[in-house]
């Protein structure tokens, strides 16, 4: 849809809001103008600064994959499984727990995480800690994952919301 359009259908929401009290949906009215007014910088005027970082850092994470360091920090924690399940192979031992789980249900976590990329100056930052050696990777089962990942968004909140007092 045409910018020109869109602001249009905003005005128009916002009137029948208003005549009809129908207050419940301001919120979705402010994030309509949000997305709007947010100017489209990149990628011939169709992308945001949000949305240009969000691509750049998807391509980094995808390009990770191919990282031989966590290759090898996989292989480190991996051994031969013994157990009663006829298709498993191997097993890997989670660096928190201890304990020892199948492929799918374990993940290469980067120790010192390699945190946002919002902007320029995140970028080499970002992409050293991205592509680290094996001495900053460690094997979690997806459970001890989940933990650090909530405990690592948690702070991230907090120091935004500290940074922004
Ligand atoms: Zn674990």
């Amino acid at each position: 849809m045409s910018l020109k359009l869109e602001k249009l259908k905003l005005l128009c929401l916002i009137q029948v809001c208003l005549t009809n009290k129908l207050y419940v949906y301001l919120h979705k009215i402010i994030r309509m103008a949000k997305r709007i007014l947010t100017p489209k910088t990149r990628n011939s005027g169709t992308m945001t600064e949000s949305a240009f970082w969000s691509f750049i850092r998807s391509g980094l994470r995808q390009k990770s994959r191919w990282w031989k360091p966590i290759s090898e920090c996989k292989t480190k924690a991996k051994r031969i499984y013994k157990g009663p399940l006829k298709r498993q192979k191997f097993e890997y031992q989670c660096n928190q727990c201890k304990d020892w789980f199948p492929d799918k249900k374990i993940n290469i976590d980067h120790i010192v995480p390699a945190g946002t990329l919002t902007c320029a100056q995140d970028l080499p930052g970002f992409v050293e800690r991205l592509f680290c050696e094996v001495d900053n990777l460690q094997c979690l089962c997806t459970d001890c994952h989940d933990i650090k990942t909530q405990l690592e968004n948690g702070r991230r909140k907090r120091n935004r919301k500290n940074l922004n007092k």
